[in-house]
This record gives structure tokens, C-alpha cells and sequence, in this order.
């Protein structure tokens, strides 16, 4: 199990000076795993990403929150394919990093949607994530989909719609299904439990984000980690686990502005990142006893 950091705890932007804080800080408070936000590869200098990785002895994942131009749950056939064009060019650039995941809100926009979404919306959404997680797969990249709440989505809000969506992304011609990533600041708002999505989702979780309730200091909210610690042990989960928190101190205005991150719950992100790495261990510790007595 590795143990990961959001970049968004230390920076707002992936250029050189951010991607520098990032990494250093991240390293520096223990983790084994940095997750950037590729929103767009272009902005990111891969070698010299690559170069601080490795002096740092990080492994790296990415993740990102699609447009509502690059939406691929969208009725307009070319919206869906800008948005498969430009999953590709992420995914290219994940590979090129020597990354191991992508994952995100990547079936739908990440927004508030005013609508359910529809019928054809999400075959197209599973059509380009089959396709997507089986061109992962040759370049050595586990593609996940991200359940997320009401507000950030209309496609997968459960980890139950999440299975479905997979498998049925999984049945795609040529395609393949992708992982299922739970994030427990999503699954405080909507799952009925903090154990059972987990043990429903089984072998098909691949990704995990830890947040608290309201996205800050882990154990200042109200997320019962103990109860999810509990159930990732049972069902043997060994994947990423990595740490998401925002702060209006650090975060970058787009996204500030999809996630609704308006109050500064934080302004250290070292001591943040220390803290959440020590809460982790603690709560995983804790679950990894459980049958030794
Ligand atoms: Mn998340």
C-alpha cells in the first residue's frame, strides 16, 4: 500500500517552481506517492518532473475533473470525442512520467449538473473509459474512475454505480474496466456507510482518496476512518491511498471554483501533510492488529 499526497496541498500550479514545492514537500513529509492534477499536460515540464521524482524517490499518479467542453458523458458526439482526444494526451503524459494511475472525475465534467444524466450520455462516458483503461493497460497506466458527490457529477455518485459502470465499460468492444476509486470525503456525503462500498466494490477498487468531511485537517471533521480503515483491511486492499485536502491558502482559482473551496481550513501545508501521513499510519496500524488478537 502505497501512501500518497495531493499537489494541491502544496501547490496551485504544475509549473517548474510548483512542481519543485510539491515534490520536495511531499517527500519531506514521508510519502511514498505524489498524485498530480493534469488538467493539462501541456503545462507540465515532463523531464524535469521526471528528474525531481526520481531525486526524490517518489512514485507518481494523476488525476483530473473534465471540462464541460471536453465533457464524455455529453449527448454531442464531438464534445465526447475532444474529450477522448484530450484523455489521450493526459494518459500520454502520465506514461511519459513513469506514472501508474489516472483517475478523477473523467466520466463526466466535474460541475453541478442541473439534469440527471442521460441514457446515451453515460454509454458514451463508458465507451471512452473501456477504450481509455485498455490503452492504459498497454502503457503500463491503471485508469480509475473517482465516485464523487452530487455536486461534481451526475454519472457515478456510488461505489455501487461505480461497479455497474465499470463492468458495463468493461464490455465495450476492445475495452477493458476501470478501477473503481472511493474517496471518503464523496462517501460521507453519499454512501450509507463508511465499510460497505468498500466490500462491495471488492477486488475492483483500485484508487483511494482520504478527506475529511470538510476537506482539512484529518479528525477535525466528522469521517469515520476507523470504520473505512477496517473494511480496506478485510477486503486485502493494497493499492494508493493518498491524501486530498484544499485550502483556499493554496488551491488554484479554477478549481477553487468547481470544488466550492472558499474557506481557509489551512495555511501549513508541511505540518497538513505530516499530520494526514501520521493519521493514515495510525488508523492503518490500528485495522492490520485487528486479527492478530
Ligand atoms: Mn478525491
Amino acid at each position: 500500500m502505497k501512501l500518497g499526497c495531493h499537489a494541491s496541498v502544496f501547490t496551485g500550479a504544475l509549473d517548474r517552481a510548483g512542481m519543485e514545492r510539491a515534490v520536495t514537500g511531499t517527500a519531506e513529509a514521508g510519502y511514498d506517492l505524489i498524485e498530480l492534477p493534469v488538467m493539462d499536460p501541456d503545462a507540465i515540464d515532463v523531464s524535469h518532473a521526471r528528474t525531481l521524482l526520481e531525486q526524490h524517490g517518489l512514485a507518481v499518479t494523476a488525476s483530473l475533473g473534465l471540462t464541460e467542453a471536453l465533457d464524455i458523458s455529453s449527448p454531442d458526439a464531438a464534445v465526447v470525442a475532444a474529450g477522448e482526444r484530450h484523455l489521450n494526451a493526459v494518459l500520454d503524459c502520465v506514461a511519459d512520467l513513469g506514472g501508474t494511475h489516472l483517475t478523477g472525475v473523467i466520466h463526466s465534467a466535474m460541475r453541478k449538473y442541473l439534469a440527471p444524466a442521460t441514457e446515451a450520455g453515460v454509454e458514451h462516458s463508458q465507451q471512452v473509459l473501456g477504450r481509455l483503461a485498455s490503452r492504459g493497460r498497454q502503457l503500463g497506466v491503471v485508469v480509475g474512475i473517482e465516485v464523487v458527490n452530487r455536486y461534481e457529477s451526475n454519472v457515478v455518485n456510488t461505489a455501487r454505480q461505480a461497479v455497474e459502470f465499470a463492468a458495463a465499460a468493461g464490455r465495450v468492444d476492445g475495452g477493458l474496466a476501470p478501477v473503481v476509486h472511493l474517496d471518503t470525503y464523496h462517501m460521507n456525503i453519499e454512501e450509507p456507510d463508511m465499510a460497505s462500498p468498500v466490500e462491495l466494490t471488492g477486488d475492483q477498487l483500485g484508487y483511494v482518496h482520504i478527506g475529511e468531511s470538510h476537506r482539512g485537517y484529518l479528525g477535525s471533521g466528522n469521517v469515520d476512518f476507523d470504520t473505512f480503515f477496517k473494511a480496506l483491511h478485510r477486503i486485502g486492499y493494497d493499492g494508493p491511498v493518498v491524501f486530498e485536502s484544499f485550502s483556499s491558502a493554496i488551491v488554484h482559482p479554477d478549481l477553487s471554483r468547481m470544488l466550492g473551496v472558499w474557506r481557509n481550513l489551512w495555511d501549513d501545508p508541511d505540518d497538513l501533510a505530516r499530520h494526514a501521513l501520521r493519521a493514515i499510519r495510525h488508523h492503518r496500524e490500528a485495522a492490520a492488529s485487528i486479527e492478530r488478537h
